[in-house]
């Protein structure tokens, strides 16, 4: 398999009144095709800046300040007169109007709260004509209804519904209609951002698996963002531990939760319910992650890690293969 997605030091910072946040720093990985990477951390890690990155859709101030992001462009993309090859294309150097027409044709982005991106004046309807004759004139309203009526039925909304306006949903129902216009256009990544963090467990398994499902029939690649460990176990190939902006682990699925090497990747696990071991005691990690706008000279995690030494307080880990396979960014290992 190839990859799809290929990111090389990245750097992304916002520009605070308290100083520069580096909430992205120096992060490589790659996404192989067909496959779904998890980005896991806790909260202000650093993952959903680094997904929007992708997207070149960072909230303000943030910025992208250095790096490559190569995307493998599917089809052809034609804006303003010029068009872009399909191939390997670095999407920091596309011009704005390029990206425009990539996001959602190419690349999908599901954000964690469907109210803000859906329009309250419209039928859930008229938000897929409107997505798909906006990137496809040529696709007349009827068939631009029928595929809605396609996809939104593998997400388990009956086509009478489609006239239906966004308040009229559940949350559950409305994160659904996210997911169906995120895949209306049949992009070749899908990129969701907390997908299900507002909905209850029930309405969260049932949305995992209909995503899961779609991802087969769509031969989707996908980035699962998500501080929920347990999630990405059942749905995601590699999981990429991202802790204050750096990626500290990544392995692949099992030998990430079967022998994780980095201690922040034991930290949370440890914290991670377990149905097969109802006895697990489950452990908190103390303290809080660093403020970006000082960053800590050596390792980031040191102040938290019960197994810091004095290299840690002043040499920053770089990444190294693991001894589980994956790779590692710690001293216990270099
Ligand atoms: Fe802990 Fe040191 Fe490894 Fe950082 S480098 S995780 S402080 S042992």
């Amino acid at each position: 398999m190839s990859d799809l997605l290929s990111i090389r030091d990245l750097i992304v910072e916002y520009r605070t009144r308290r100083g520069v946040a580096r909430a992205v720093d120096r992060v490589s990985l790659d996404v192989e095709e067909n496959t779904t990477l998890g980005l896991a951390g806790e909260s202000g890690c650093g993952k959903s800046t680094l997904g929007r990155s992708i997207i070149r859709l960072v909230p303000y101030p943030g910025k992208i300040v250095e790096g490559e992001i190569v995307f493998d462009v599917g089809k052809r993309i034609e804006y303003d007169g010029q068009a872009v090859e399909p191939g390997p294309t670095d999407l920091l150097k596309l011009p704005e109007e390029a990206m425009r027409r990539l996001r959602g044709e190419q690349v999908a982005y599901i954000f964690q709260d469907p109210m803000t991106s859906l329009n309250p004046m419209m039928s859930i309807k008229d938000h897929f004509v409107e997505i798909i004759r906006e990137h496809s004139p040529e696709t007349t309203e009827e068939e631009a209804t029928e595929r809605a009526a396609e996809i939104l039925g593998s997400l388990g909304i009956l086509p009478e519904r489609m006239t239906d306006y966004p308040h009229q949903f559940s949350g559950g129902m409305r994160q659904r209609v996210m997911i169906g216009l995120g895949l209306a256009l049949k992009p070749r990544l899908l990129i969701a951002d907390e997908p299900t963090t507002s909905l209850d467990v029930i309405v969260e398994a049932q949305i995992l698996d209909e995503i899961a499902k779609l991802k087969e029939k769509f031969n989707l690649t996908m980035i699962l963002i998500t501080h929920n460990l347990g999630v990405l176990a059942q749905h995601a190939d590699n999981i990429a531990i991202i802790y204050a902006g750096r990626l500290m682990e990544l392995a692949d699925t099992e030998t990430l939760f079967e022998n994780p090497q980095h201690p922040y990747s034991q930290a949370l696990l440890q914290a991670v319910p377990d149905v097969r071991k109802p006895d697990k005691k489950l452990a908190w990690i103390p303290g809080a992650p660093p403020d970006l706008t000082e960053p800590l000279p050596g390792c980031m995690y040191h102040p938290r890690c019960p197994q810091a030494t004095e290299r840690c307080r002043t040499e920053q880990p770089m990444l190294t293969k693991s001894p589980s396979g994956g790779i590692v960014a710690c001293h216990l290992y270099s």
